[in-house]
């Protein structure tokens, strides 16, 4: 029993990297810091060239086809009762929520793995599903509801729905007190409804791009599976998180509110690595509590879970402290 934990403990937990293409507005010079392989990204310094071994790398050109080719016998696990995991890690600019929601003509993982749920559960004969989405907002510690009923309040104003609280029941499962959850019948209502929930967390701030860089947007699905109709429906959680913006923040000279913001987005990525490399150690002692992304994570994150982190770093020069960070948290992670 032993080893076969461990050996699907390792085999549950994937680490890709994703390189962005270079934007009109990137300063660019003569030579490219960062070297993708399949599965290298060697990063040239000043004292020289340091490697970072991934389970996959997405070069600048790689479509979001052929990321979600990878990604996707993760999602379809789901379906088979494991709780599922996918976070988008890496510094502001980097394209997490490229990843994720995609543009207009290139859909991310999230539309196309809501397409697929409903594709392969149709297919499904054996077993009915049935799917609840929910969204969530970390912002300075608090849980934030994206689709609530009624219009949702600015993340700082401290009220009953931005303030949600975890509870854990005798089973170690964790559910979020009072979260909105709907259950979604077909492809249009799910777009449709985490549209909402992207609008709701954009709406509270003065600027958009401030939402995404100082919280973490947690979306989930649960799955009810019922494989007769006498059997208990069982139920797994498929996880699609773009994490807030990994960057450092006393390099940028921030003060006030956005310093503790970008603490608080600091210590739970830091949380989360913790956790992440302490499954991978196989040590007993999980650090769950020391965050609230972890703690809402909790149960998707561990035994019988599917992990996949996304890390994102940026092709620049000007940008190589911070990649080098990134890498680094991946390898830890791995
Ligand atoms: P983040 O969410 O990490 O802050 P974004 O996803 O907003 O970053 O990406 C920053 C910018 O780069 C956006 O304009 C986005 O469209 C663009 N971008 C990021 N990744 C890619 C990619 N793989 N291909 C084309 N454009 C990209
Ligand atoms: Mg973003």
């Amino acid at each position: 029993l032993a080893l076969n934990s461990i050996i699907d403990i390792k085999g549950s937990i994937r680490v890709f990297c994703r390189v962005r293409p270079f934007l009109p507005t990137d300063r660019r010079k003569f030579h490219e810091p960062v070297t993708a392989e399949l599965e290298k990204i060697a990063v040239k310094m000043p004292g020289g060239v340091k490697e970072f071994g991934f389970d996959r790398v997405f070069h600048k050109e790689a479509s979001q086809e052929d990321v979600y080719a990878e990604v996707k016998p993760i999602l379809r696990s789901a379906l088979d009762g494991h709780n599922v995991c996918v976070l988008a890690y890496g510094q502001t600019g980097t394209g997490k929520t490229f990843t994720m929601d995609g543009v207009n003509d290139q859909p991310g993982i999230v539309p196309r793995a809501l397409e697929e749920l409903f594709s392969q559960s149709s297919l499904n004969e054996l077993s009915s599903h049935t799917f609840y989405m929910s969204m969530v907002e970390v912002y300075l510690g608090n849980i934030r509801d994206l689709l609530a009923p009624k219009p949702t309040h600015k993340p700082h104003e401290v009220s009953s729905r931005c303030n949600l609280n975890i509870q854990s029941d005798p089973k170690g499962l964790i559910e979020i007190e009072g979260l909105t959850e709907v259950q979604i019948s077909d492809l249009g209502k799910a777009k449709w409804w985490y549209n909402r929930g992207r609008r709701a967390r954009a709406t509270s701030w003065t600027h958009v791009n401030e939402a995404s860089s100082r919280s973490h947007c947690l979306m989930r699905i649960a799955i009810s599976r019922t494989r007769d109709s006498k059997a208990k429906a069982e139920t797994s959680k498929l996880w699609m998180v773009d994490l807030g913006g990994s960057e450092r923040v006393l390099k940028t000279g921030a003060t006030g509110q956005t310093l503790d913001e970008g603490r608080a987005i600091n210590l739970s990525l830091s949380a989360l690595g913790d956790v992440i490399a302490s499954l991978r150690r196989k040590k007993g002692h999980v650090p769950y509590r020391n965050s609230k992304l972890t703690q809402i994570l909790k149960d998707s994150l561990g035994f019988g879970s599917k992990v996949l982190m996304l890390v994102h770093i940026s092709p620049c020069e000007d940008d190589v402290a911070e990649t080098i960070c990134s890498l680094s948290f991946a390898r830890r992670a791995r």
